[in-house]
């Protein structure tokens, strides 16, 4: 199985076997971050969504959500 070095943990780890979520964010993701952390920024992502009120159907909480998830998995530019 491939590995990869994940960017939030650090840690050789197992790539996740698919992308997370359609799109072309996910398929970065895929390629750093294990599905530990992944899940991680799932439970984050559900506090910050009920703090910040932010609405799915709604793009600039989207944008505002995918750069907090930057952030929290310390994806590359
Ligand atoms: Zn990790």
């Amino acid at each position: 199985m491939t590995q990869i070095t994940c960017s939030r943990c650090r840690e050789n780890k197992d790539l996740m076997p698919e992308p997370p979520f359609p799109g072309d964010l996910a398929q970065i993701v895929q390629r750093h971050v294990c599905a530990e952390c992944w899940r991680g920024w799932l439970q984050a992502q559900v506090n910050l969504i009920n703090e910040n009120h932010y609405v799915m159907t709604d793009p600039d909480h989207r944008a505002q959500l995918n750069k907090q998830m930057r952030v929290f998995l310390s994806l590359p530019d």
